[in-house]
């Protein structure tokens, strides 16, 4: 069983507590891990730590050596690219291939991205005349905002995690990360990665632990922090935002979605029903860009709910390295629970179950694992616990529209606003609802398609702010003035 331990200034640690919790692996249940919960003694070293950093070694770097560091973090993840893979995949339980394809790549490509992002950003200029008839020449600095609490979720552990940790140390900030409790692993190896490649202690730290009463809440409170930059639920985004209220601490909050897919007709079938079943099951439903309100055009909907109901009772749960398995379990037992309580509330509220419901059949050894069947419901009104609330799991629900206005009432009835996606043949229509839908993220005949150049967040209840290329430097820096008058 490994020890996972905090990583403060360069060192890994335990704690002054002795306060551990369990890291069960969800695919059967089996304990492999202890973790070192962070107390607020922990979290002050962690704060402390990356203030001095700041003025350190690292506050004196020029761009190029930063820019040459985080090549190096994303060489060196990539070196020891099987290391990180076994962790993630301990931790979530997801299919290698999915592990290898997307958690893993893009968790190393996230310090290239901001590498190159800040090498080539460039700022305002502006020149006037004044009135006693001389000349001001005003230009922009973009300054590191200080230390930054990272506090992330479960779903994707490395790369979500990677997306605020890339952009942060690029900018010339320190990080005190928070992982999930259920997912610690990658977020500590990653504090190895920084000390072979000579990343300077306290640029980069760990704390271990919970939300309220534990490391989540003492390092989003801490006077030290100077920006919280969070991924996760909308309730947690509500608390932290409160925090950070405190010192009029910035915040950057990826949160919660409730996302649609919009069906025409006329849409290339098969891409339609290829794309949404990957929107509604990969990663076992747990992709915060996920589909779970799908709405499709009349004359189609049988046919449509007919095809994607194949596809879903194709999805074959199994171990992480068969190339069989086309789907992991879910995160952990509680958040079983929860997907669980869902389809049952389906069953009462008077849904029609097209396929699975419950939780597959599987063999002896895998039994207590996190597993759940792919799920889709037809039949309920849009005001359901399940058409309304964000899931997190492998399910959908699909409703029959027969006007582009009904499509877009229906997708828009909802706090939250992250993302949709639109399946037609007709670019016209498609760019209509692309400005008529509610959200920060749209795709056209397609899915979790990132050029990370481009912007990331949500609207409404899904967030706010937005990270992604040039956007990041928003929040990752405070923007100066300077006037010069000659
Ligand atoms: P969560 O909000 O339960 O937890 C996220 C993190 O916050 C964890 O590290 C947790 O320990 C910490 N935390 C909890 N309470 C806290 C508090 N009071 N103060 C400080 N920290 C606290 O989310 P989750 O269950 O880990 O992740 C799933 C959620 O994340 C879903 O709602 C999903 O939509 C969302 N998500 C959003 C995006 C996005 O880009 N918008 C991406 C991935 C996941």
């Amino acid at each position: 069983m490994k020890e996972i331990k905090n990583f403060i200034n360069g060192e890994f640690i335990t704690n002054l507590s002795g306060k551990t919790f369990e890291k069960r692996t969800p695919i059967d249940n089996s304990l492999i891990g202890k973790v070192y919960e962070a107390g607020q003694a922990e979290v002050n070293d962690a704060v402390t730590a990356a203030r001095a950093a700041l003025k350190g070694p690292w506050g004196q770097l020029s761009v190029v050596e930063r820019v040459n560091l985080l090549d190096a973090v994303a060489n060196e993840i990539n070196r020891r690219f099987d290391d990180f893979l076994e962790a993630e995949i301990a931790d979530t339980g997801k299919p290698h291939s999915l592990a290898s394809h997307v958690d893993i790549p893009r968790g190393a490509a996230n310090f290239k991205i901001f590498a190159d992002t800040i090498k080539n950003a460039s700022t305002e200029s502006f020149e006037m005349r004044t009135p006693d008839g001389r000349t001001a020449r005003s230009y922009g600095v973009r300054v590191p905002r200080g230390v930054i609490a990272v506090v992330c979720p479960w779903n994707l552990p490395l790369l979500l995690m990677t997306w605020k940790v890339g952009p942060a140390l690029a900018c010339g900030n320190t990080v005190v990360v928070k992982p999930s409790e259920e997912t610690p692993s990658t977020a500590t190896l990653l504090g190895e990665v920084m000390n072979q490649v000579g990343v300077p202690n306290g640029v980069y730290n760990v704390v271990h632990g919970f939300g309220p009463d534990s490391a989540g809440a003492f390092l989003t409170s801490h006077p030290g922090v100077n920006g919280v930059t969070f991924t996760g639920e909308t309730r947690t985004g509500t608390a932290i935002m409160k925090a950070a209220a405190d010192g009029i601490r910035p915040v950057s909050l990826e949160l919660g979605g409730k996302n649609a897919a919009v069906v025409f007709a006329d849409c290339d079938f098969e891409v339609a029903v290829q794309t949404v079943t990957r929107s509604v099951f990969e990663n076992c439903g747990q992709v915060c860009l996920g589909t779970e309100r799908v709405y499709v055009e009349r004359p189609i909907f049988d046919k449509f709910v007919a095809a994607l109901k194949q596809q879903a009772e194709a999805m074959k749960p199994g171990l992480p390295n068969d190339p069989a398995t086309k789907i992991g379990p879910l995160v952990s037992q509680e958040h079983l629970r929860k997907v669980l309580h869902y389809y049952q509330k389906a069953k009462e509220e008077g849904a029609t179950v097209v396929t699975g419901g419950g939780v597959p059949d599987m063999p002896d050894a895998l039994k207590d694992g996190a597993w759940v069947q792919p799920t889709i419901w037809t039949g309920l009104p849009e005001t359901a616990a399940v058409v309304q609330e964000e899931i997190f799991g492998p399910c959908c629900h699909i409703q029959p529209f027969d006007t582009e206005e009904e499509a877009v009432r229906m997708a828009n009835d909802t706090p939250y606003g992250l993302a949709t996606s639109i399946y037609t043949q007709d670019l016209s229509r498609a760019s209509r609802l692309a400005t008529r839908i509610e959200v920060g993220l749209c795709w056209i005949n397609s899915w979790f398609l990132r050029d990370l150049r481009t912007s990331f967040g949500g609207s409404k209840q899904s967030g706010i702010g937005r990270e992604g290329g040039l956007h990041s430097l928003e929040f990752y820096t405070d923007l100066r003035n300077v006037m010069i008058k000659f």
